[in-house]
């Protein structure tokens, strides 16, 4: 059966990644479709490059020259057939000369609307996925290159658009699976990431979304009648781990995990997965498995429908990044939970993350992440500014403060000397948050919660 195989930037970095690429994709079965992010920090480049463009054109356009000096790097490295390098380097100027034509009505209007963006950034998964394609044909395998915005039908909520299942699920018929069977292709090469608004407008499913994109395509699929395997997402380290491993040296990765687990972990910003990637496939009973492109010895961290673990265990540890407490209080209950309500909607608003909520008769918090802090300004409330804090958020399942936390606590009581650590527990026993003052250390919590308990 067919899979849906996605890989990341960081898969897509180097020409010993792409070995790695198109070496799996030869042994995948026939009729595998393959999504592409932009090669590595190239997003970050052109996002860098529209917000230039307002004010400096030159210097916007010499990041565009930047990425077309790696792209062209990778086109040699990786073709060695003369047609298909001039195939692949005329598509590539394409993309970049649109890039260019981009960045000159910024300049020319001095603004830089959503639309603009999206067709800017579009432009990364457009040239790492003409790159590979021909780097795949080159190989010897038959590859056939679809243009995502031809079947990835969104709104027109530009940078954070939203899938149309109904319509993307006609289109990806016509657009990919026809299309390729009927031309007896080895692969599918595609776009993750971006897509059309109904009003033909290019659009994006927000950072990191390519992990989202494979699973919409997978579910889509489905809904047409085509068996799906896996959708097995390719990044850069072993799979789902019990901490950032560049945060912690000795994080360990984990064979299997529930649902519910990973869509906690990856809502509190475990970046190995994009939040939103579960639930198409999660529906359409399709198996995800988060791989690692460079390591083929790696089976995968499975993500499974049901718990893993009959009793209390904790898998993970995610550090919470520009975390900050919002006390809201007031003269009644009523203008407490009004107060709490408004403040939420601003919050997430502002792209921000609630970690946590609660009201206790007219007192209430809103402990919440938000990544830009001139967002801060905005968010007020009853004229006080939030404060920062430090935290982090274990997951697992069975989790209950009382048992866990008694644990904890005397870890941080003992080892740490922290004056004060509290802790919140999310409903479905799967995480629990722990605020403190000053900073935690997570490489200690790490290694006394995971690694020392399951030697036990
Ligand atoms: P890709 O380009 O493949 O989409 P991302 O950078 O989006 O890769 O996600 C992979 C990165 O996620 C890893 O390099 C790792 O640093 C980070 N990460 C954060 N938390 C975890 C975790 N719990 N397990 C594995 N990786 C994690
Ligand atoms: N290239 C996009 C980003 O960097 C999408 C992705 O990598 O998933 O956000
Ligand atoms: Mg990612």
């Amino acid at each position: 059966m067919p899979k849906i195989l996605k890989f990341g930037g960081t898969s897509v970095a180097t020409a010993f990644a792409i070995k790695q690429i198109i070496s799996i994709i030869k042994s995948s079965p026939k009729g595998t479709v393959a999504i592409f992010s932009a090669f590595a920090k190239v997003t970050d480049l052109i996002s860098e490059a529209a917000e230039i463009a307002l004010t400096n054109l030159v210097k916007s356009q010499e990041l565009v020259y930047r990425i077309e000096m790696r792209s062209f790097g990778l086109i040699e490295e990786m073709i060695s057939n003369p047609d298909y390098i001039r195939e692949a380097e005329a598509l590539v100027t394409i993309h970049l000369n649109e890039l260019n034509e981009l960045l000159e009505s910024i300049n020319f209007l001095k603004e830089c609307h959503g639309s603009a963006i999206d067709s800017a950034l579009a432009k990364g998964e457009l040239i790492s996925s003409a790159v590979i394609h021909f780097a795949l044909l080159d190989s010897g395998i038959k590859s056939y290159l679809a243009d995502s915005r031809n079947f990835m039908i969104t709104d027109s909520n530009y940078c954070q658009a939203n899938p149309q299942f109904n319509l993307i699920t006609e289109k990806i018929k016509t657009e990919l699976v026809e299309p390729m069977t009927f031309g007896d292709y080895h692969v599918a090469v595609s776009q993750g990431f971006i897509g059309r608004s109904t009003n033909l407008k290019t659009t994006t499913l927000g950072r990191g979304g390519s992990d989202f994109s494979a699973s919409i395509i997978g579910a889509c699929m489905a809904k047409n009648g085509y068996e799906i395997d896996s959708i097995d997402i390719y990044t850069d380290v072993d799979g789902v781990m019990s901490a950032d491993p560049k945060l912690v040296s000795n994080a360990r990765s984990i064979d299997r995990l529930s649902v519910n687990e990973i869509l906690e972990m990856s809502y509190f910003g475990a970046k190995v997965l994009h939040p939103k990637t579960i639930l198409p496939a999660l529906e359409a009973q399709i198996p995800v498995n988060v791989m690692n492109t460079m390591n083929s010895e790696f089976l995968g961290t499975n993500i499974i429908n049901n718990n893993v673990d009959s009793k209390s265990a904790i898998h993970s540890v995610i550090n919470l990044k520009d975390l900050y407490i919002f006390r809201i209080s007031s003269d009644d209950a009523k203008t407490c939970m009004n107060e709490i309500n408004s403040l939420s909607l601003r919050i997430m608003a502002t792209n921000s993350t609630i970690i946590y909520s609660s009201v206790i008769a007219y007192n209430g918090i809103i402990i919440a992440m938000v990544p830009d802090n001139t967002n801060l300004l905005v968010l007020h409330s009853n004229g006080k500014t939030p404060e920062p804090i430090f935290g982090c958020v274990l997951t697992g399942e069975n989790l209950r403060i009382d048992s866990e936390i008694m644990s904890i606590s005397k870890m941080f009581e003992l080892g740490f000397h922290i004056p004060k650590v509290d802790y919140y527990q999310s409903p479905t026993d799967n995480s629990i948050i722990i605020t403190s003052d000053v900073s935690l250390d997570l490489q200690r919590i790490h290694d006394e919660l995971i690694i020392r308990s399951t030697a036990q």
